[in-house]
Formats: C-alpha cells, sequence, structure tokens
C-alpha cells in the first residue's frame, strides 16, 4: 500500500474499504466519497494592536443522511482543509456507529490560538459563527468544542448566533457552560465512554482491570480524565504525556495528583493550560522519569490510549508497540498501514469512531434538552450514555464476530450500512 500522506486520504481508505465490504453501487460510492458541502472562508478580525488578522477558516458538512450534520471546531495550526474534511467523514461514522439521529461535520481555523488574547480569541470565534450562520442551525448543522475550544467559546458562538439570527437557540452548539445550556456529564462524556468499553471488553476477554497498566499520550480533557477513571477502578497508569513530553512511573502514578498540579500552575492565559505534566522538579514525584512522546507509545503496558494528535501509530512504530489493546480517545491516532501491523500482531484496537464516541453522545443529549427546554439529572446522562454505548460495542462485536472482522472494520460496516440506508429510502440512490 503506498503512503497515505493527509488525514483525508487516511480516512477515506478506512470508508473506501468498507464499500468494498458492503458490495455499494458506484453511485452510493460516490456520494459518500465527497462532502456534500464545504465552507471555506476567511476569519477577519481585530488583533489588540489594532491590526486586522485573516485566517483561513472551514466548516466541512460531510452527509446529513441521518440528521442534521454534527462535529466540533477545532483551533490549530494543522487544521487545514484537508484535515477538517477527514474529521467531518469521520463525524458521518461516529454519530451512525452509536446510532444518534445526526449526520457528520466538522469546523476548524487555521491558527495558533496560544497566540491570541482571550479579547482576538472571543472576536475570532464570533467572526468565524457570522460566517457560517446562516448555514448552521438546532436542525441543519449542530456545532461542538474540539482541540483547542471549549465551553466558553462555544457560549460566545451561541450568543453571536442568536445576536446574528434574532433567535432563541440553545440546541445550536453542544458543549456549552452549565450556565449557558451545557448538560451536566459533558465534561467527562468522551473518556466516560472509553471508559465503559474498557471496562465491558474487559468482562468479555476475562481480564482483570486491577492488573492492567495503561499509558495516555495526552493529558488534556480527554486525556486526564480517561487516565483519572482507570486509575479510579484500580488500574495502574504507567505513563502520561502532553505536548511538552512524559513521565514514566513502573510502579503506576497518581493521575489524580498530576491533574491538580496542572490545574493549579495552569494559567488562564488565553484559555490555555501551561503547566506541564513532566514538571517533575515541581511535581517532586518519585522513581519517575521524563520520556518522550515517542517513548510513550513504546512503552511495556496492556493498553495504550492515544488521546492527543492524529497520526502518532504509523508504519514506523506500529511494530514497537508492546500494548496488547488500543482505545482510539484521540481521532485517527493509527494509520491505515500501522493498523494493518497491529492486526497481524493481535492488537485489539477500539476504533476512533467508537472509542471517543462519548462525547457526542453526551452532546446529542445536550441537544435533546436545549430542544425541549429542560435539564437532565447526571444519573440520566450517565445511565444513557452507559446504554448507547455498551449497544454500540454489542453491535461492533456481534458484526465482528459474524464477520471475522477487526473492531474497525466492524464499526465502520455497521455506520456506513446505516448511513447508506438511510439514503436508500430518502430515494437519494438507488
Ligand atoms: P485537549 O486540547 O484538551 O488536550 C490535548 C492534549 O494533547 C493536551 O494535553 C496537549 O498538551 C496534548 N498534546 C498536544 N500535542 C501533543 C504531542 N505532540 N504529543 C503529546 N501530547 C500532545 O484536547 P481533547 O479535547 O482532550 O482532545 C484530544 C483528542 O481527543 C483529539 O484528537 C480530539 O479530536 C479527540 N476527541 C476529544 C473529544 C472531547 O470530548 N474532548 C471527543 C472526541 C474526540
Amino acid at each position: 500500500m503506498p503512503t497515505l500522506t493527509t488525514p483525508y486520504e487516511r480516512a477515506m481508505s478506512f470508508i473506501q474499504a468498507t464499500f468494498d465490504r458492503l458490495k455499494l453501487t458506484p453511485k452510493e460510492r460516490d456520494f459518500l466519497n465527497t462532502p456534500q458541502r464545504i465552507l471555506n472562508h476567511t476569519v477577519k478580525f481585530k488583533r489588540d494592536n489594532g491590526k486586522e488578522m485573516e485566517l483561513p477558516g472551514y466548516r466541512v458538512q460531510y452527509n446529513n443522511a441521518r440528521g442534521p450534520y454534527k462535529g466540533g471546531i477545532r483551533y490549530h495550526q494543522a487544521a487545514d482543509l484537508e484535515e477538517v474534511k477527514a474529521l467531518a467523514a469521520l463525524m458521518a461514522v461516529k454519530t451512525a456507529v452509536v446510532n444518534i439521529p445526526f449526520g457528520g461535520a466538522k469546523g476548524g481555523i487555521q491558527v495558533n490560538p496560544k497566540e491570541l488574547s482571550r479579547g482576538e480569541l472571543e472576536r475570532m470565534s464570533r467572526a468565524y459563527i457570522r460566517l457560517i450562520a446562516d448555514s448552521i442551525g438546532p436542525d441543519t448543522d449542530v456545532p461542538a468544542p474540539d482541540v483547542n475550544t471549549n465551553p466558553q467559546i462555544m457560549a460566545w458562538m451561541r450568543d453571536e448566533y442568536e445576536k446574528v439570527k434574532g433567535v432563541y437557540a440553545p440546541a445550536v452548539i453542544t458543549g456549552k457552560p452549565l450556565s449557558y445550556g451545557g448538560s451536566l456529564g459533558r465534561d467527562k462524556a468522551t473518556a466516560r465512554g472509553g471508559f465503559l468499553l474498557l471496562e465491558e471488553l474487559a468482562k468479555v476477554e476475562a481480564i482483570d482491570l486491577n492488573e492492567v497498566r495503561v499509558a495516555v499520550q495526552g493529558f488534556g480533557n480527554a486525556g486526564s480524565e480517561m487516565a483519572m477513571f482507570m486509575h479510579n477502578a484500580g488500574a495502574q497508569v504507567v505513563a502520561v504525556s502532553d505536548s511538552h513530553g512524559g513521565i514514566y512511573c513502573k510502579n503506576g502514578l497518581d493521575p489524580i495528583r498530576i491533574h491538580k498540579y496542572k490545574l493549579k500552575t495552569g494559567s488562564v492565559q488565553g484559555q490555555y493550560c501551561e503547566g506541564s505534566v513532566c514538571d517533575l522538579e515541581r511535581l517532586k514525584l518519585d522513581e519517575t522519569e521524563v520520556i518522550s512522546n515517542e517513548e510513550l507509545l513504546e512503552i511495556d503496558c496492556d493498553v495504550l490510549i492515544p488521546a492527543a494528535l492524529d497520526n502518532v501509530i504509523t508504519e514506523k512504530n506500529a511494530k514497537d508497540v508492546k500494548a496488547k489493546t488500543i482505545l482510539e480517545l484521540a481521532n485517527g491516532p493509527v494509520s491505515p498501514e500501522a493498523d494493518k501491523i497491529l492486526e497481524k500482531k493481535g492488537v485489539i484496537v477500539v476504533p476512533d469512531v467508537l472509542a471517543n464516541a462519548g462525547g457526542v453522545t453526551v452532546s446529542y443529549f445536550e441537544w435533546a434538552q436545549g430542544r425541549a427546554g429542560n435539564q437532565w439529572t447526571a444519573e440520566r446522562v450517565d445511565l444513557e450514555l452507559k446504554r448507547i454505548m455498551l449497544q454500540a460495542f454489542d453491535d461492533v462485536r456481534t458484526e465482528a464476530k459474524r464477520k471475522d472482522l477487526s473492531y474497525r472494520e466492524a464499526a465502520f460496516n455497521i455506520a456506513i450500512q446505516r448511513i447508506v440506508d438511510a439514503m436508500r429510502v430518502r430515494g437519494w440512490v438507488s
């Protein structure tokens, strides 16, 4: 297989392999091979020094056969059109795997947000929403946070949308603060969803979580919560990392303490945390060594949880991965080439489109609460999340067993079949 160089090529390689397994018609393949709509804008806003800044800003609406487009908005230097298209396609697959009534979309601004002040961030976020306001809405396209965006930014965006359109629209965006239409349980939803899957996997594979050693790459929203869930369940978290690097302790780390430290040292400058997990001296951790992010992926552990960037496990390092299970909390962390190598080695990969779907599932609950004008209890959110995640896991496991497929292949089969079924009954393809 030639090396797939862009995120979109990598995502489409998983999708196109599914077309063959499901024997889709040329018309169905054509439809699913490209996004339905690409919004390609220049986001203009004033810097604090009075100068105007112009940045590329995208919203890719991939497929809405099963419901309104749904997907986060990412602020990152690498968020170009290829990346946003890939993430949008994966969102369409993800909402279908967990069977919630949404399609798939993604947004992004190509920017290093850490270089912006809070005021600049707000002006940029509002400018972006003004550009796409006519193309989003509770019935059409419902954005959410992603890398480097957070509840505060969602609040600015909802506020701007409501101003521009002259409407009250709590369901236009999810991931909002609790004080402005957010849902209980959204902050931990992605990690909780992943954890529920690992618990279930441990049950069916007869693994004792108390004997499991875990490494987590990325100690942000998803990764830090996941490390704490595993720690609280009795697993040993032996390594964690962030963009500054990682730490390893063969006797296990205390992710709760590391999290507290990050919160304490994190500055709110521009909304982002600045304390790092590898600040050993200030963390005062014994028997702990500093490792690189690359070393973390090859560490001796049972479960590896990439929760930072895409394409970190490739054909170059897949053979050196020692974990027996990989839970993809990040989107696209394993390349298609690496996926094949891992499968040959017998590594169980719980794919992103299932593993991190807890976030979009609770986003769906938030959207439903916004539309109904009510507020669910935390218990109801957790219960419904568990029901949906375990049903999705059962669907994927059953398909994998029935057709002798990997979990990734099975998840893509189920999702693409559900999307195509909706396209067929709607008369979009025949
Ligand atoms: P985040 O911004 O809160 O955290 C990202 C973490 O990754 C930070 O700790 C950062 O320091 C670290 N990081 C950045 N560059 C790194 C590098 N080179 N090596 C190692 N670590 C690095 O983001 P998040 O919301 O936790 O999202 C992380 C991943 O999970 C992304 O791929 C995102 O798309 C995916 N995801 C998140 C959610 C969610 O609800 N948060 C839902 C679905 C998928």
